[in-house]
């Protein structure tokens, strides 16, 4: 009990002096096993702008129950939060020694969660749109590095359709949604316009983690579980099951969702919510989609690895889904980038399906290949 509270005493971002023992591919440099891109591809980064305003509504104490908790890592008076605020902030030069001693070739980046989401619409317009700006000009620098996906206001869904248009147009690969936007889920029908953008435009939605919505976060708050350790997990996976169970890929076939941390719990879970389904009436169900709940999930979405580093989960992944379907991402700042990059370079898997999931999925899934230089 006393060590605990010794280690706590040293406990800065997420390491510890007296850190736990780890795995033996940790120690190692990220040495690649062949010529191929790293790519990562959930890669957080903040504005000015949003930390500030994200900063007022905390103090101001009139948020979510969720954010006011989860709000404190990014936006807090810690030590913690001020160095993960500078990493946010940084999308320049730090950023990309940082990324080469990770060994991390190109990032795609998106606005850090909760985004936009919590403010009033108004004010969430304009801070995705200066941030969609601000990343453009990024991206336009270093064409050889990164790659962004747009932030929209989902409390506005017209202007955001209007913004994932204009993203489009600047460049932008896609379009970040952390979950839940005030309590709602992308299936209503008040969201349809984001979603018919999304997928006339060819902008996959990377729908992100945060903290469960406001109407079921209650007992989520104790013990830290509104956290990433499992509330993140529970609140995206729920998102992504209300899409798919709503049949809101019968009316958008084509809409490409992204989830990450391994899809977030699904693909272990893939044939048991097939077999029930098929199995079992279940009042308020949905027993009328065109497909069962797994092809929806083989046709329209992909997952990413961002901070998943244990062996099983992903050859688990693999064997559910196919390698096709898997993305590398280190979740930068939030985990330990060349910690990511390490687990895959030792993950016991063929080199194929190694190459696959650092450097030739992304591309083609993103349409990176004319962005990017070299093989170093
Ligand atoms: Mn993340």
């Amino acid at each position: 009990m006393k060590l605990n509270k010794f280690r706590n005493l040293f406990r800065i971002y997420g390491k510890t002096i007296f850190a736990n023992a780890k795995p033996a591919w940790a120690a190692s440099p990220p040495t690649k096993k062949g010529k191929y891109r790293r790519i990562a591809t959930e890669e957080a980064f903040a504005t000015p702008a949003l930390v500030a305003e994200s900063k007022i509504a905390l103090r101001s104490g009139n948020v979510e129950p969720g954010f006011a908790k989860m709000g404190k890592l990014i936006y807090g008076e810690s030590l913690a939060a001020k160095i993960i605020d500078s990493k946010l902030l940084d999308i320049g030069e730090s950023r990309l020694k940082r990324m080469d001693a990770d060994g991390i070739d190109f990032a795609l980046l998106s606005l850090t969660s909760p985004g936009v989401q919590i403010f009033e619409a108004s004010k969430a317009i304009a801070i995705a749109s200066e941030s969609n700006d601000l990343l453009v000009e990024a991206v336009r620098r270093w064409p050889h590095r990164f790659a962004g996906l747009a932030a929209v206001a989902p409390q506005a869904p017209n202007e955001a359709a209007q913004e994932i248009a204009r993203a489009k147009k600047l460049g932008l690969k896609g379009v970040i949604i952390n979950s839940h936007t005030q309590g709602e889920y992308l299936d209503l029908p008040k969201f349809a316009p984001i979603l018919e953008a999304a997928q006339d435009l060819d902008m996959p939605i990377y729908l992100h983690p945060r903290e469960p919505g406001p109407n079921w976060v209650g007992p989520y708050l104790d013990h830290g579980l509104y956290f990433a350790t499992w509330g993140f997990a529970a609140e995206t996976s729920l998102h992504a099951m209300r899409l798919i169970m709503s049949g809101t890929f019968d009316r958008f076939p084509k809409l490409r969702v992204v989830l990450g941390h391994m899809g977030e719990g699904i693909p272990f879970w893939l044939e048991r919510i097939d077999n029930r389904y098929k199995g079992q009436v279940v009042v308020g169900a949905n027993s009328a989609l065109e497909l069962l709940p797994s092809e929806y999930f083989r046709r329209n979405f992909v997952i990413t690895t961002s901070g998943m580093t244990d062996n099983p989960s992903l050859r688990l992944a693999i064997d559910v889904l196919g390698v096709d379907r898997i993305q590398f991402a280190s979740d930068y700042p939030y985990e330990n980038a060349g910690d990511g990059v390490r687990a895959l370079e030792n993950a016991k898997i063929s080199d194929e399906e190694r190459v696959a999931i650092f450097e030739t999925n992304a591309m083609k899934y993103w349409g990176l290949d004319l962005d990017l230089g070299p093989v170093i």
